[in-house]
């Protein structure tokens, strides 16, 4: 009998504000592949992705009151495949601290994250 792993792939998307415009058409240009995920974000981020695109996307908290920490949990408990992560080089964020434990569970258990276009558009290519 063959083994074929039927789950979807867990990805996650979180875009701070000036990058949600970079994100949101990021994820339009790959829908196709994208809509074969299981999709998670963050609550505005998520938002902003359904109300742009055809995608189903399951929503958290907003990454300022908590969001962000219910995507590591996701890491944690080893239910997310692949980070996209656009955060704001230029603006100091309140959550900043949520930022870096993200990042550094991340590292933790060896979970890709992108955190700009270019990166994405490898990390991509590779699900
Ligand atoms: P948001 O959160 O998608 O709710 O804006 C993102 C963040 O700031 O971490």
């Amino acid at each position: 009998m063959k083994n074929i792993d039927t789950k979807a792939k867990c990805v996650a998307l979180i875009a701070h504000d000036n990058r949600k415009d970079v994100l949101v058409a990021w994820t339009i240009r790959h829908v196709d592949k994208l809509k074969k995920y299981s999709l998670v974000a963050t609550g505005t981020t998520g938002k902003r992705v359904e109300e742009a695109s055809t995608l189903k996307v399951k929503k958290y908290k907003s990454g300022p009151l908590g969001g962000d920490q219910q995507i590591g949990a996701l890491i944690a408990e080893q239910k997310l495949d692949a980070l996209f992560f656009f955060w704001d080089p230029l603006e100091p964020m309140p959550h900043d601290p949520d930022v870096k434990a993200l990042l550094r569970l991340c590292n933790v258990y060896n979970v890709p994250v992108a955190c700009n276009e270019a990166t994405a558009e490898m990390v991509i290519k590779c699900f």
